[in-house]
């Protein structure tokens, strides 16, 4: 009796297929190829992730957006008994540019919309552990209303290292507006605000943190080299340096210990959220 007869003509040229392509299978897994040497081992700074803190307020305000300023005083002083080294946006651009070397432990502070709090609470303790920071100030609002900063604060902070960027003109969402607008809101803000502080602004936090792609093209043209969203997480060599990743810190049942929580970031944070502001 042979094989052929054993199972019926229609099933014998498939079954043998089958088993030539099983055949081949083990002969491929059973002999895997060499595996290629890496061309160069992974410089340890590909994989640096960096910091970027996102405050608002520092006040005794009940709210998500406001730090106590006591809390404000702990994190920073958290900081540098960890080793931290607070940096610029500029220091944070040239590292993702290849061009510069950034500290061990880097943290980029922010502040959103330049409260005025930013001056009476923030800064006396910045400048006390001698830590840089960055506000994104509403061009619009400065020195107009209240509760914001004025343009002789900011001037004051920036020579203590506490440097202003865009954050628009007037806080519109930018998706929301027609070209022309969005265009204003960043052209505008950049130049009133190179004009009273006297250095590059080239920066931009987008309004509550929502942009895209036809936006951070507006954004490329006003002259902005990178920009800052509310994405959770870390920014790193993969990062889109128009869209690039904060950490935010927020008033909390436990605000001190949810910071310590969040310096170590992992993906799963997310489950927190964050304001939309
Ligand atoms: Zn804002």
């Amino acid at each position: 009796m042979n094989l052929k007869k054993m199972i019926s003509g229609r099933q014998f040229w498939p079954l043998i297929a089958v088993l030539l392509i099983l055949f081949g299978l083990v002969l491929i897994v059973g002999h895997p190829r060499e595996e290629a040497a890496p061309a160069s081992l992974p410089r340890p700074e590909d994989d640096m992730k960096v910091l970027v803190l996102n405050y608002h307020m520092v006040n005794s305000m009940f709210i998500s957006l406001a730090v106590e300023p006591s809390d404000f005083d702990w994190q920073m002083k958290y900081l540098v008994d960890h080793g931290y080294h607070t940096i610029t946006p500029d220091e944070l651009y040239d590292f993702l540019d290849g061009k510069g070397t950034l500290p061990d432990r880097p943290v980029l502070i922010t502040f959103d919309d330049g409260y005025v709090d930013n001056y009476t609470n923030a800064y006396p303790i910045l400048k006390k552990y001698n830590l840089k920071a960055t506000i994104f100030i509403v061009t619009g609002f400065v020195s107009k209303r209240k509760g914001y900063l004025t343009w002789d604060q900011l001037r004051e902070m920036e020579q203590h290292g506490i440097t202003a960027q865009s954050h628009t003109v007037t806080h519109a969402p930018l998706p929301e507006l027609s070209d022309d607008r969005i265009r204003e809101e960043l052209v505008e803000s950049k130049r009133q605000a190179e004009a009273e502080l006297g250095h590059p602004i080239e920066y931009i936090a987008y309004p509550t943190g929502v942009h895209d792609l036809h936006i951070v093209g507006i954004a490329k043209e006003a002259g902005y080299k990178g920009g800052f969203t509310v994405k959770y997480g870390n920014v790193d060599r993969a990062s889109n340096v128009y869209a690039m990743e904060r950490v935010p810190i927020f008033r909390t049942g436990a605000t001190n210990v949810d910071f310590v929580d969040r310096l170590r970031y992992t993906s799963n944070i997310t489950q927190y959220g964050w304001a939309r502001h």
